[in-house]
């Protein structure tokens, strides 16, 4: 690895502003410069963060037409006046320069690219896909992106009758939204402030931040709330905790099943809201009665009277009490993690927390206008998914709103996907097995639409269509919910806070360049400021003042209930054994599943990974002021527990070969009593391998190097703690 030491970092800021300025510098008066933009008036635009999935309100101040500073918006219920260093550190990537800058195409397969015009592009990616679609049918268009329902391509789809619109949820929490969608009938989240008792497993909101969560978190922790953490790894949120309960990885099931047990036998649960509101206790019950607290303290290692004590910890403070509904850790890991999920919900129901102060909650939301369609030619029947997520014989399970990003590889080599868009989303990076991922080149076409020059852009896409920095455009609304409470609904957007600095799009241009030039006139016949007007106009917020606040609160909608609860499911109420599954033949109600591997040798660990405070994803490792932080925290290091590295004869900062059985890789050893000594963690945003992020490039390693490409048969997943590495001293 390259250290980056504060001078060469120093030496990386510099050749950022010299790379960026340079173009303007050769036309430019600095003196003059200099002297105007002391005295330029600043301005404040509204925008969301665009570091993770929270998207955080944010205002950015503006000067001379500069960024001059991010702040937190007070109204938003994720950032509440406050965000995270990742937050700060993405918003200055809009000046980085490993920005892709204009439409680039392959020029051969050694990842060269040269640069073409717009006009270029959509004439020769509309051409192509015309081609694909007239010999193959439109069915055979792929749309994968990070997240969200991004409706510009799904109206290209509909017209062309393609199912196939994936997310990346597979690799995060695919698990969770399946589940609580089949049991509850949607997400429930957690109502920190009021809660005496919060369980949190498989969850780190320090960690994966929401900066809110952790401010409300800590208040309810100031008024007397209780906090306990059950994580292999001592992890942030852990630092804040009354109790951290260390737990052999894999095993979170069992940890529930004798909570469960306690609570049932121990009869601390709530008989009523069991009777009112839950259907399938007798036979969740009749699968599970033996499988105590002594029986899961074998399996997750912790000590049964410690089980038995957190159940009654629970039940005294029901119901203002939750268990958190967790979220990768939980819900992507494990080839039990269905089952984890579904006792998690169950444990929940036995503490009658539902629609409780200090319990769960569902996300209060709105319903937002559309404008008129301007596209009345024909419309082709709807093909099947060509990664068979609902499909019967294939994955009836899984969602299709999420679909299996993990199989794309797969369905290029069958034919089932000729033309794949990658929109906002890198699978080379951010999914199983980069070598398989590579295959995706193999596709007729691949358009990748980023705004850096990540890995799948470089390694497989045809074309590379530069979206703007999240800062240079405006977009349609969102709805500001999930992962936590908030009982009034936040309507927020993002606003134009800077001209572009390169020669990159909006994507609303880009789809309409693009479906111009396959052929359909007016697809998208509106400007996306028409669009926010028309969509914000049911819920009486107009475009101004949305503007002026940044983040509408809504009057509150989702208030605490004593009775008439329903759920969304076909009983109305929580149904402990899901119908889908039992129409599949398998038992509806879950049971002890062990994890898929296990480490057997003196030398060999479960690998186990997880988010930094101050990285999210592999676009924020190739930042200089985050990748500082890296430096002085030997952020890339990989964590080991210190008895483990005792009996190997490894010591801090030694390098070690980690081999599983797709790959070998070096990288550096941080030694601690604060990870199981089952296994070894990684941060889970390093490892980037495209040369052209060059302050990322080289750094570390990548969780995602060593574990092959699964899917998990129920919900898609893909078992990302499924992984056994061997580890042996000596590397670089
Ligand atoms: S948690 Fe941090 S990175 Fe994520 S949206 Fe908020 S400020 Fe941005």
């Amino acid at each position: 690895m390259q250290p980056i030491s504060r001078r060469s970092f120093l030496k990386l800021a510099a050749a950022t502003t010299t790379a960026v300025a340079l173009p303007q510098a050769l036309k430019m008066d600095f003196q003059a410069f200099a002297e105007e933009a002391k005295h330029a008036e600043v301005t404040r635009v509204p925008s969301l963060c665009n570091g993770c999935s929270s998207y955080c309100g944010v205002w950015a101040y503006v000067k001379n037409g500069r960024l001059w500073k991010i702040e937190g918006n007070d109204i938003h219920m994720k950032s509440r006046g406050h965000i995270c260093a990742r937050g700060h550190g993405i918003a200055q990537n809009v000046y980085n320069p490993g920005r892709v800058t204009q439409p680039m195409k392959r020029v051969d397969n050694k990842n060269n690219f040269q640069p073409i015009t717009w006009e270029e592009a959509f004439q020769e990616v509309g051409a192509k896909m015309k081609a694909i679609v007239e010999e193959h049918g439109g069915d055979k268009m792929v749309w994968a992106c990070h997240g969200g329902k991004e409706s510009y391509a799904q109206q290209f789809m509909d017209i062309i009758g393609s199912s196939t619109y994936i997310t990346h949820y597979a690799t995060c929490f695919s698990a969770k939204t399946n589940i609580w969608q089949n049991m509850v009938g949607g997400m429930f989240n957690p109502d920190f402030d009021q809660a005496k008792t919060m369980l949190f497993v498989g969850r780190n909101y320090a960690g994966g931040i929401i900066p809110a969560a952790m401010k409300r978190i800590t208040e309810a922790k100031a008024k007397g709330g209780k906090i306990i953490v059950v994580d292999p790894r001592f992890c942030e949120l852990a630092t804040i905790a009354d109790e951290w309960i260390p737990i052999r990885p894999g095993t979170d099931l069992a940890f529930f099943l004798g909570i469960a047990h306690t609570l049932i036998t121990e009869n601390l649960y709530n008989q009523s809201f069991v009777e009112q509101y839950v259907y399938g206790f007798d036979e969740f019950w009749m699968h599970n009665k033996d499988f105590s607290a002594d029986q899961a303290a074998t399996i997750c290692g912790i000590a049964a009277d410690k089980i038995r004590e957190v159940a009654r910890e629970l039940a005294g403070s029901a119901p203002h009490a939750f268990l958190d509904p967790g979220y990768h850790g939980l819900a992507a890991h494990y080839q039990n993690s269905n089952e984890t999920m579904m006792l998690n919900i169950i444990i929940n129901a036995l503490l009658g927390n539902f629609w409780k102060a200090g319990g769960l909650f569902p996300a209060a939301s709105t319903t937002f206008g559309h404008p008129e369609a301007t596209y009345y030619g024909p419309v082709a029947a709807k093909g099947i998914r060509a990664d068979g997520a609902g499909e019967v014989g294939e994955y009836p399970l899984v969602e299709p709103s999420r679909g299996i990003p993990q199989r794309i590889p797969d369905m290029i080599e069958k034919g089932r996907a000729r033309m794949v868009f990658f929109y906002s989303y890198n699978p080379l990076r951010s999914a199983p097995e980069p070598e398989y991922q590579k295959k995706i080149k193999n596709a007729d076409l691949v358009v990748s639409i980023p705004y850096d020059w990540n890995e799948t852009s470089l390694y497989t896409a045809h074309y590379i269509l530069p979206e703007n920095h999240y800062l240079e455009r405006t977009e349609h609304p969102k709805v500001i919910n999930g992962n936590i409470y908030w009982p009034a609904t936040q309507v927020a957007t993002r606003f134009k806070a800077l001209e572009s600095t390169t020669s990159s799009l909006d994507l609303l241009d880009i789809m309409k360049g693009l479906t111009k030039a396959y052929g359909i006139e007016n697809l998208y016949g509106y400007t996306v400021e028409e669009e926010l007007e028309v969509a914000l106009g049911p819920i009486g917020v107009s475009v101004d003042e949305l503007r002026e606040k940044g983040c509408i609160e809504l009057m509150p909608s989702v208030l605490p209930k004593e009775e008439g609860l329903t759920f969304g499911t076909f009983t109305g109420k929580i149904e402990f054994s899901i119908g889908a599954w039992r129409k599949e033949g398998y038992l509806g109600v879950p049971t002890w599943v062990p994890p898929l591997v296990e480490p057997a040798e003196v030398n060999q660990f479960r690998l186990i990974h997880g988010k930094q405070p101050w990285h999210s994803h592999i676009m924020t490792t190739n930042n200089p002021y985050l990748m500082a932080i890296t430096e002085e925290k030997k952020g890339t290091y990989m964590w080991m527990n210190s008895s483990r590295a005792g009996e190997l004869g490894i010591q801090e900062g030694d390098w070690v070969t980690v081999s599983s059985d797709i790959t070998s890789k070096q990288v550096q050893v941080h030694i601690t009593e604060g990870l199981h000594p089952e296994c070894v963690w990684l941060p889970s945003t390093y490892g980037t391998f495209s040369e052209k992020l060059e302050l990322g490039y080289g750094q570390g390693v990548n969780y995602n190097d060593f574990i092959p490409a699964r899917i998990d048969k129920k919900t898609g997943h893909v078992m990302g703690q499924e992984c056994i590495v061997t580890i042996t001293k000596g590397g670089k």
